[in-house]
This record gives structure tokens, sequence and C-alpha cells, in this order.
């Protein structure tokens, strides 16, 4: 006899089956809180197990990656790759370089990507990968030869048909780049086999900017949906990568204040809101020279707090973009203290459960990353379209192409949120729209 479908019961059974793994049983927490009371009214899901079966990816793959340091010593890595789920396309998402990496960050992140591919309403599977490899103060040389050794293992595994990674944490276009360049000796091919690729390689116009201009252009849905527009909003931003730093870019733009932005190193306060100056100056020092924030404050004549977060800066909108669990309970309550009346997660769930129950009882808006962040797999899905047809879109088209994915995911949202009303629930309307249409093509396959 099959156990009732609760909560409970149905965390119980992943732990066991996926132990110490912490940040995979909180993604999964966050989606089942919605899904177990979906499915208990639709049998049809629940006969044929699928969020059983979605919460177990197809396959994991890892592997070692040996590669010579600059001093000629040999360093070991382990590499990953989980294909998660490829029931609507193939399977699709980042790498991420980050010493600390691990399975339980891994599965948490391929697990979330199930439903932010599914959102864009593109055909795009989900999968996640990376390695233990910490880029922090590697030469470009000792970064490329990594690059060459991991792909000598994983290219066996991808094809524009088949796993089409792109960058995350740590992968930029020029990790993508020499990636691809070993990929391309390896196998032969010249193909659409990897995203975010630098122009010339076939990359597309606004893949860099996607997730952070995404992230605004969602950011303005929510507003217009409650009449109210993002111009001269205050907002405040962590991270100072790809993501905050084009979300800033796009919020300026559209005449938000950005109040800030930070790193490991701690953040920048601009309490008139950083100009498009300061911002380009930032853009060039963390993109290109790959610097911590803290050397730059002062030139910018920027206030810099050291070792320090945001969050207790007077705001309206909040856009966490740094890393997963940034905002805890503590975190959240000064949010709600300074203002705060909506949160946009640019990262992926920087927001622990703990923390949305302060936003949740506080009123606040809260979007999370696999709805707001989508624009950066949306655009990659956009890359593969150029590559099978052999063709660049201009950069305004692909913005467009952007702009309307974000309102078809917002749209998604409402649709599926118990009340269409100004209090829309985009974490539950999120996860039922990423939902259905997995499920219902897994439904269709019958039993793979
Ligand atoms: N790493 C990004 C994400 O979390 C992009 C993935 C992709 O473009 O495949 O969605």
């Amino acid at each position: 006899m099959r156990k009732a479908l609760t909560l409970d019961n149905f965390m119980d059974g992943l732990k066991r089956r996926n132990p110490r793994e912490p940040e995979f049983h909180q993604a999964v927490y966050e989606v089942a809180k919605s899904l177990v009371p979906f499915i208990r009214k639709h049998p049809e899901y629940r006969h044929a197990q699928i969020l059983e079966r979605m919460t177990q990816p197809d396959r994991v793959i890892s592997f070692r990656v040996c590669w010579h340091d600059d001093k000629a010593n040999i360093r070991t890595n382990q590499g990953f790759r989980i294909q998660f789920n490829n029931a609507i396309g193939p399977y699709k998402g980042g790498l991420r370089f980050h010493r600390d990496l691990n399975l339980s960050v891994l599965k948490f992140l391929g697990f979330e990507q199930t439903f932010k591919n599914s959102l864009t309403t593109l055909p795009l599977g989900a999968a996640k990968g990376g390695a233990d490899f910490n880029p922090k103060g590697k030469s470009d040389n000792e970064v490329m030869r990594f690059c060459q050794a991991y792909m000598t293992e994983l290219a066996r595994y991808l094809g524009p048909h088949v796993d089409v990674p792109a960058g995350d944490g740590g992968v930029g276009s020029r990790e993508i780049a020499y990636l691809f360049g070993q990929y391309k000796r390896l196998t032969h091919q010249f193909d659409g086999a990897l995203t975010g690729k630098p122009i010339p390689l076939g990359g597309s116009l606004v893949r860099s900017e996607a997730t952070g201009y995404g992230c605004a252009y969602f950011m303005m849905q929510v507003l217009e949906h409650r009449q109210q527009t993002i111009e001269g909003k205050t907002c405040v931003l962590s991270g100072a990568g790809n993501v905050a730093l084009f979300c800033a870019e796009k919020l300026i733009e559209s005449g938000a204040r950005v109040v800030s932005l930070s790193d490991t190193s701690g953040f920048v306060h601009a309490a008139d809101g950083l100009t498009r100056e300061q911002l380009r100056e930032i853009k060039e020092h963390k993109l290109q020279r790959r610097e911590p924030l803290a050397k730059l404050g002062k030139q910018l004549k920027l206030k810099f707090h050291k070792g320090k977060q945001p969050w207790g800066l007077d705001c309206e909108l909040a856009f966490p973009c740094a890393s997963q669990n940034e905002i805890g309970v503590e975190e959240a309550k000064q949010l709600v203290k300074s203002g705060c009346q909506a949160l946009a997660e640019g990262a992926n769930m920087p927001v622990t459960p703990d923390a949305y129950e302060v936003f949740a009882d506080a009123g606040v808006v809260f979007v999370p990353g696999k709805a707001a962040n989508a624009g950066g797999v949306a655009v990659s899905g956009l890359e593969m379209s150029q590559n099978r047809v052999g063709m660049h879109w201009t950069a305004a088209e692909v913005d467009q192409h952007l702009r309307d994915i974000m309102a078809k995911i917002h749209e998604q949202c409402l649709e599926h949120s118990p009340g269409r009303s100004k209090s829309v629930d985009y974490v539950r309307g999120a996860n039922i729209a990423g939902f259905i249409k997995v499920a219902d093509a897994m439904l269709a396959y019958g039993v793979v």
C-alpha cells in the first residue's frame, strides 16, 4: 500500500534517498510545498509518480580532471555533469567552477533548472555541471589548461541535440571559448553544443546581459501588474558579476536608483544612485580586470563597507544576485525594516526558506529565481536557434525576444497563482506552471 502523499512523507523519502545533501533538500522542499497539494488534486501525476521521477536526475556523471599548473605541478579536480531531465528538450544548463562545489549544490541547481527552463516556453531540458576548481588567482593559461582537461572528459556526453552547457558562476565567455575550442578539436564539429560563446564563435548578442536584463524586465512586469513603474524606485543589489552588473545597467537605464553592488570583499554604497559612468568603471574593473570591489570603492568616491552585505540600506526593491542562501532571517528582517516592497532573485536560491517566511508575513512580493533569472538560459535557447539556422540576430531582435519571454513567464505565474489579484503568489505560480509542461511530457512518454 502506497503512503499518503504529504509534504512530510515525500521529504522523508527524498532525504533517505539523498542523504547529506542539504541544498538539494531545500530546493525540493520549496517546490514540493506548492506541488504536493496540486498533485493531490491531479491523481494522474500521483499515479505516474511524476514528482518522485522528477526529483531523480536522469544521470550523474562524475570524473577526474588532471592538469598542469604554471609551475608544472600536477593538479587534480573533480568534474561533474548532472543530466537532470530531457522530457521537453536537450539537457541545458550552466557549468560552475567553485572551490566548494559538490553534488548537493549541483542537484539543487539541476532540479531548479527543470522548472526554469520549462517556464521560458522554449524546448529546453535541464542539467547542471562544473568542477571544484577555484578560478581565483589562476593565470589565463591555467584556466585554459583546466578547461581543456575538463572538456576532454565531458565532450563525449555533449551535442547540440543531447546536452548543451553554458556558463554559471566562475564560467564566463573566456572559459566557454576554451571549452568550445577543445570540444571542436575532439569532435571535429562546429556546432551549437555550448552557449554563451563569444560572438565570433557563434555566440548570441545580448547573451551576457540576458540574466540581469531579464531580472529587471521581470520586476517591471511585477510593478506594471500593481499599476506602478520602476522609475525613481530605490534598488538594493548584491553581487558584481554578470547578473548584478547588467541588472543594474537596465535598472539605471529605466530611471531607477541603484544604491549598492557587492562581492566577497564587501559592498559599495551610492546613496544617490550609481551613475552610468560609475557603473561602466565597475564593470570594467570586475569583468575585465577581475579585481575585488574593495580596490575600486575609493577611486569612485563611493562609500565601501568592508566584509558587509547591503541589506540594511533603505530601499523599495531588492535584487539578490550573488549566491545561494545569502539572505537568511536576519537579512530578511533588515530588508523589511528598510522598506523593501518587492524582491526578485537574480541568483539561484539566494533566500533561505525561513527568510522567505519573513517576506511572506510582511507582504513583500517575492519572485523566485526560476522566474526572475530565466532570461540567461532563455537567450541561450535563442543562441541554439541561431546556431541551428546559421544566422545572427541583431541585439534589438534578441532583446525583444527576451522581453517577450519574461512577459510570458510573468503571465504563466499569474495563471497558476491562487488569485490573479494584486497579491500574486509568484512562488506557487512559477512552480506549478514549470511543473505542468514537464509533467505532461513525462506522462506522454509512459514509463521511461
Ligand atoms: N547558468 C544560467 C542559469 O542558471 C544559464 C544556463 C544556460 O544558459 O544554459 O540559468
